[in-house]
């Protein structure tokens, strides 16, 4: 699977697709990597500034729901695998618009599959569809026990219950029309260009302000934090050498109750900013829990760890720094995002 491949990753702009797009079109100069997105206000070409104009990198400004438009670009580009991430990624978000997240991760994820199968239902051969999910699918742990990849479904919000649903279809496409597939169930990511809808970014971005740090309910909720980076090599990785028809879990053996993830933020922040040591903390205030909040998540990764030999370059703390760095070396990407003047831009461009 090493030479002149044409590989379709789907949403590229985004946070963790852009580290993905970086790394497969670095690592594999005989590639040729297209990467598909409709720029939907998660999605930022400026993610890719430093790849945009490599000789094996493509930008296909498009939506994974318009059929046609899907059917086309496999018919024209024929691409050997596809590295499928686009998705509406917010939890709090598929609370106030649940059909968006239908449309996009279920039917979307669907129409990529249909146009792939027709392409290559004759001869499978060096072929692989990898559907990037998330480990929110299995619901949510009680105060002990891990994520295994034979963990049952059991999705809570409207975001994790369309990841499920596209997750079911990846596999009955596989089962049904022998189609290549691996699957990989991630738990939460930060590091370089992450939204700031998402907690990490979001704080980095308030305490700079200096203004309030918002934690859910009690602060007691319990994420395993993996660094972006790290998941790019895993994907990298389960790309390459996971087994057809086979999951992997993905994470850092890294679980921070909320209140204690945003206190270790404070103290490296004032460190950072020369502010006195406690003063960010004091921004924090507790806001009325999110419907359906999963109390824990907590990843095995020993499978990916073990067949894969994969396991995270960063502690958390290590990886917390770089981040909160990178946001205060790029201002005016954060700038650029938060007054949304990127979107504007794109209106323009590809009106
Ligand atoms: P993101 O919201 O930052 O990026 C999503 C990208 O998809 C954006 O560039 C957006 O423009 C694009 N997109 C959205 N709808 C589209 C459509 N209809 N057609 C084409 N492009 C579209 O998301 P992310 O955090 O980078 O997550 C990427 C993937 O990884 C998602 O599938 C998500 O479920 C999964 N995942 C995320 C995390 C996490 O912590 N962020 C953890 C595990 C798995």
């Amino acid at each position: 699977m090493e030479t002149n491949k044409k590989i379709l990753i789907t949403g590229g702009a985004g946070f963790i697709g852009s580290h993905v797009v970086r790394r497969f079109v670095t690592q594999y100069p005989n590639y040729h990597i297209y990467n598909l997105d409709a720029l939907t206000y998660a999605g930022n070409l400026e993610n890719l500034r430093d790849v945009e104009y490599a000789s094996n990198y493509t930008f296909l400004h498009g939506d994974i729901t318009d059929e046609d438009f899907i059917n086309g670009i496999f018919s024209e580009y024929q691409f050997d695998g596809v590295v499928h991430l686009a998705a509406e990624s917010h939890v709090d978000r598929s609370i106030t618009d649940p059909l968006a997240f239908a449309k996009t991760n279920i039917l979307g994820t669907m129409i990529l599959l249909n146009a792939f199968k027709e392409l290559w239902k004759d001869n499978w051969e060096e072929k692989r569809f990898y559907h990037v999910s998330t480990d929110e699918v299995y619901g949510s742990l009680g105060e002990t026990g891990l994520f295994t990849e034979t963990t049952s479904y059991d999705p809570n919000s409207p975001y994790s219950a369309s990841k499920a649903s596209s997750d079911h279809f990846v596999r009955a496409y596989g089962e049904t029309y022998g189609m290549p597939y691996v699957i990989s169930n991630c738990s939460n990511n930060y590091g370089p260009n992450h939204f700031p809808e998402k907690l990490i970014p979001l704080f980095i971005n308030n305490i700079i302000n200096k203004k309030a740090l918002p934690v859910y309910g009690d602060g007691n909720y319990t994420r395993d934090w993996l660094y972006v980076i790290d998941h790019a090599i895993a994907i990298d990785l389960v790309y390459h050498k996971g087994e057809n028809h086979e999951t992997y879990n993905i994470g850092g053996f890294n679980e921070w109750k909320n209140i204690d993830l945003v206190k270790l933020l404070c103290q490296q922040m004032d460190d950072k900013l020369g502010r006195t040591t406690g003063e960010s903390e004091k921004l924090i205030t507790y806001v009325k829990d999110r419907p359906g909040h999963d109390l824990r998540y907590a990843i095995d990764a020993s499978k990916i760890n073990k067949e894969l030999g994969w396991s995270p370059s960063v502690t958390f703390e290590e990886g917390l720094s770089k981040t909160i760095d990178w946001f205060l070396e790029n201002k005016e990407w954060m700038d650029n995002v938060t007054s949304g003047a990127y979107q504007e831009y794109y209106k323009e461009q590809y009106k």
